[in-house]
């Protein structure tokens, strides 16, 4: 058999892309795994925070698969959280309870990547795919030259911005409002109770997104943030953000005084919501490139997990019995579609609530725990938006 021919040809180990690639190993398929990265994993461009499984549960009361599957093995796991802080550009926090598995990103990957791989899945490493052309071939750079290479099937698993998801005409209608920006450092000597997560919210913090501290354990925490151009001063750098948050804002700067950042990056957070094709008849996206992170959150390790288990089962089943691929859309829809529409719901009522911090500042402390938890949760109390819509009409006549 030409040895340059794969039953299918997964782009992107991630967890979205390793997922599929071991069920679809696990079977007996032939299949090839490609990433740019040298190392999997490396570098780690997340937050690392993983709601538990009874977490994921509330959240996702319809998901068959997601709650097994973001039950993690204590080994990937640095710090577990408690509580989740939300506080308002004034400083006002409101608490509540939310549960959640911190994890070591890289080592988790790897261990996804290890997964395929002992199922015989070729894993191609500093492999950049650069095209897919309508018959699935697909061209690949890699440090020795360029090479082709032939698949059935293609799992676009190639992140934010994908590539693949391109090539099946998914775009983004406006970059600015729909990708957001971030940026993570990894800071040691982090003054802060390691049992709550904090977010930060004000249109000078994080225009169109939001700070994060998470703590990872033993004095280590991820200090990020995401935010919109679309929303933020054109000329404003990244990294300015971060150095007025860490030495200017009054709840986190002490927190941060004495820490030393240990590493930093910065990547891209889809956040429009899934992209409108999840799949052709030859291509499958899941994660990222299929756009199923939570936009009000950033949240995207549980869909791409989901997807990643739904789509290696789907796939399985269109070589074996010929299921069509739209049955992929049909499953991922019933265990977190509805929960991604009201995510997207909150993210744009939250951008016309912080375009001002006094307006945001007001309708936090309004809002309380009662509104703000279910939100969090990607659920929508209904009166929300039309509540949110009538009191930004009348607080803007009001300062107008
Ligand atoms: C700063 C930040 C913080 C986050 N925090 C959290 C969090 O705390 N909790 C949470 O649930 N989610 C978080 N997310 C989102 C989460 O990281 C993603 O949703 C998740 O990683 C999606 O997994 P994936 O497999 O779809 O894609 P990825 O993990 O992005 O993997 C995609 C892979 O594709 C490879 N690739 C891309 N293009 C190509 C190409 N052309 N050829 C070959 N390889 C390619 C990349 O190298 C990468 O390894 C965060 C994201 C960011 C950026």
């Amino acid at each position: 058999m030409d040895s340059s021919f794969f039953d299918v040809a997964v782009v992107g180990a991630g967890p979205a892309g390793s997922s599929a690639a071991a069920i679809l190993s696990r079977k007996g398929f032939k299949v090839a795994l490609f990433d740019r990265r040298a190392k999997i994993g490396v570098p780690v461009q997340c937050g690392e925070l993983l709601p538990t499984p009874s977490e994921i549960r509330d959240i996702f009361p319809r998901s068959k698969y997601i709650p097994k599957l973001v039950d993690v093995r204590s080994e990937f796991v640095t710090n577990r959280t408690s509580q989740i802080m939300l506080i308002s550009p004034d400083g006002h926090g409101v608490e509540f309870d939310f549960k959640t598995n911190i994890i070591d990103r890289a080592k988790y990957d790897s261990y996804l990547v290890e997964q395929a791989c002992n199922a015989s899945c070729e894993l191609h490493l500093s492999s950049l795919v650069t095209g897919r052309s309508s018959a699935n071939r697909l061209s690949v750079k890699t440090q020795s030259g360029s090479k082709e290479m032939q698949s059935t099937i293609v799992v676009g698993a190639d992140g934010p911005n994908s590539l693949i998801s391109k090539t099946i005409d998914n775009n983004y209608a406006d970059i600015d409002r729909d990708l957001s920006l971030s940026l993570n450092y990894v800071m040691r000597g982090v003054d802060c109770d390691e049992e709550k997560v904090l977010m930060f919210f004000g249109r000078n913090i994080a225009p169109g997104g939001y700070f994060w501290i998470i703590p990872k354990g033993d004095s280590l925490a991820n200090v990020g943030f995401g935010l919109r151009r679309s929303l933020s001063a054109p000329h404003v750098s990244l990294t300015s953000h971060m150095k007025h948050f860490i030495t200017k804002n009054a709840i986190a700067a002490p927190m941060l005084r004495n820490a030393k950042i240990q590493s930093r990056v910065g990547a891209l957070i889809p956040v429009a919501g899934s992209v409108d094709r999840s799949y052709s008849d030859s291509v499958v996206l899941v994660g990222d490139a299929a756009g199923h992170v939570m936009p009000s959150n950033g949240g995207g390790i549980p869909q791409a997990l989901g997807d990643g288990y739904i789509a290696g089962h789907v796939i399985s089943s269109h070589f074996e019995k010929g299921t069509e691929l739209s049955f992929y859309e049909k499953i991922w829809r019933n265990e977190f579609g509805r929960q991604l529409d009201v995510a997207l719901s909150v993210l744009r009522i939250a951008d016309s609530v912080m375009v001002s911090d006094p307006l945001t500042n007001v309708c936090m402390r309004l809002a309380g725990r009662q509104f703000l938890e279910p939100l969090i949760r990607c659920r929508l109390p209904i009166p929300v938006e039309f509540i949110s819509k009538t009191f930004v009409r009348a607080f803007n006549a009001l300062m107008n």
